[in-house]
C-alpha cells in the first residue's frame, strides 16, 4: 500500500538551493550570477517599459475581469504567440495546420507537449533526445512522463562552441521516430547556438532519420534582440514540412517571469488531411490540459496579448530587447576586457562569442566554490554564469575573483 512514510527525501533544487544561500549571505560584496532572470545595471528586475503601459491599458478596459479562460486559453493571446514564433506570414498558419494552447509558461509547454506524445506515440515509446549539457528540467519533465531520455552531445569543453559533429552523428544513429528537443536560440546553459548553415544539416539529417522535432523556445529575441532573427530554426523546420512540437515561454523576452505565460503549439506537415489532424491534436490537447490545469491563468496572457496585439506597442518591446540583449552583450565584452587586462590565465574569447543570457565560463566546481566561499559570488556548480547578473558595479570585482581562484 501506499505508504508516505516510505518517501525519501529528495534532493533540494541546485538552483533555488542557490538563490537562498545568496539572500542568506549579509557581505556587501555579493554577485547574483545564478537566477536566470533578467538584471537592470542596479541588479534589480526590470518592469519592461512596455508591459508597464500593457498593464495600464488592461486595468482601464471595462471588460477586465478575473473570469476563467477556455480551456486552451486566451484565443487572442495564442493567435498572437503563433505568429511570433512561426512568422506572421507562415503558410502552415494559412493553410490552418497548428494549434495553440496555453500553458503555464515554458515549462509547462514542454510538459504538455511530453505528455501527448506519451500518450499517444507507439509502445515501446521513441526515445526523447536531449542536448548535454541542457536546461536541467528537460531530463525530468519527459522522465516524469515515462519517456525514455537520451542524450546528444552538444558543447565542445576543449573549445567551448557548438559540438556539431558529435550532434549530427548521434542523430544520425538515432532510431526513426525519436524525438529530438532543439533550444530554438539562446541555447541554456551554454549560450552556444548553431549557425543557419548548421541548422541547414541538422534539418537535413533530421529528415532523412525520420526524427520528430520538438522545439523549446524560451528566449525568442535574446539571442540577436531581434524576434524575427531569433525564431529562424524554427521557421526554416516548418518551411522543411516538418510535424512539430514548440513550447515557447514569456518570461524572459517580456519579463512575466512569475505570471506563467507560455504557449504549446503543434504543427502538422503539409497534407490533404493536415488540417484534420491538426483538429485530433487540439482536442486530445483539450482533454490533457483539462484534467491537468483545467484553464491557464489569465493575467499574463493578457499582458502579452495587449503588447503583440498592438503595432506601436510590438515594436517598443522590440526596443525593451535590444536594451536588455544589448546590456547583456555590453557585460559580455566588459569582462572580457577585464579579464584581458589581469591577464587571467586561459582563453576567454568564448565569453563574447555564446549568446543570449547566459555564459558557460569554463570554471570548475572547485573554481566555482572558491568563488562563493571567498568571494561571494553566486553561480551554478557548472560553471554556467547569467550574464545578465552583471553591471558596471560588480564586473571588474567579478573579473578580479576569476582572476584570482583560476591562478
Ligand atoms: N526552457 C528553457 C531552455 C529554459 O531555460 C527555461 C527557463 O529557464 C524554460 C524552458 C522555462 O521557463 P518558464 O517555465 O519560466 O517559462
Amino acid at each position: 500500500c501506499f505508504d508516505p512514510g516510505k518517501i525519501p527525501a529528495a534532493p533540494n533544487d541546485p538552483l533555488y538551493s542557490l538563490v537562498s544561500a545568496y539572500e542568506a549571505d549579509t557581505s556587501a560584496d555579493t554577485v547574483d550570477l545564478g537566477v536566470g532572470a533578467y538584471r537592470d545595471e542596479n541588479a534589480k528586475p526590470w518592469i519592461l517599459p512596455t508591459v508597464r503601459k500593457a498593464k495600464a491599458i488592461l486595468e482601464k478596459d471595462p471588460r477586465h475581469d478575473h473570469e476563467y479562460l477556455p480551456i486552451a486559453g486566451l484565443p487572442t493571446f495564442n493567435s498572437a504567440a503563433q505568429s511570433l514564433i512561426l512568422g506572421a506570414d507562415s503558410v502552415a498558419i494559412k493553410e490552418n495546420r497548428v494549434c495553440s494552447f496555453q500553458t503555464i509558461s515554458g515549462t509547462g509547454a514542454v510538459h504538455l507537449g511530453a505528455l501527448l506524445i506519451s500518450k499517444f506515440a507507439p509502445r515501446p515509446s521513441p526515445d526523447v533526445y536531449i542536448s548535454s549539457p541542457s536546461w536541467p528540467i528537460h531530463d525530468q519533465v519527459f522522465t516524469n512522463v515515462g519517456l525514455p531520455v537520451k542524450h546528444y552531445p552538444y558543447f565542445r569543453k576543449d573549445t567551448k562552441t557548438f559540438d556539431v559533429s558529435g550532434m549530427t552523428q548521434t542523430l544520425n544513429s538515432a532510431p526513426k521516430g525519436s524525438i529530438v528537443v532543439l533550444h530554438a536560440c539562446a541555447h541554456n546553459p551554454t549560450g552556444v547556438d548553431p549557425t543557419s548553415d548548421e541548422w541547414i544539416e541538422i534539418a537535413k539529417i533530421m529528415k532523412a532519420n525520420e526524427l520528430f522535432p520538438f522545439f523549446d523556445c524560451a528566449y525568442q529575441g535574446f539571442a540577436t534582440g531581434y524576434l524575427s532573427q531569433d525564431n529562424f530554426a524554427v521557421r526554416y523546420f516548418v518551411e522543411q514540412g516538418f510535424q512539430i512540437a514548440i513550447a515557447q515561454s514569456f518570461a524572459k523576452n517580456l519579463g512575466l517571469y512569475g505570471e506563467r505565460a507560455g504557449a504549446f503549439h503543434f504543427v502538422a506537415s503539409p497534407s490533404s488531411n493536415a488540417s484534420s489532424t491538426t483538429n485530433r491534436v487540439a482536442s486530445q490537447l483539450s482533454i490533457l490540459q483539462r484534467s491537468e490545469i483545467s484553464s491557464p491563468p489569465i493575467y499574463g496572457a493578457q499582458i502579452a496579448s495587449i503588447i503583440l496585439n498592438d503595432p506601436q506597442l510590438l515594436s517598443e518591446w522590440e526596443t525593451d530587447l535590444l536594451t536588455m540583449s544589448g546590456r547583456i552583450k555590453k557585460m559580455r565584452k566588459c569582462l572580457k576586457e577585464e579579464l584581458d587586462r589581469l591577464q587571467t590565465p586561459g582563453t576567454w574569447d568564448h565569453i563574447v562569442n555564446q549568446i543570449g543570457m547566459f555564459s558557460f565560463t569554463g570554471l570548475s566546481p572547485a573554481h566555482v566554490h572558491e568563488l562563493r566561499e571567498k568571494w561571494h559570488v553566486y553561480m551554478a556548480e557548472t560553471g554556467r554564469i547569467s550574464v545578465a547578473g552583471l553591471n558596471d558595479h560588480n564586473v571588474a570585482y567579478f573579473a578580479r575573483a576569476v582572476d584570482n581562484v583560476v591562478r
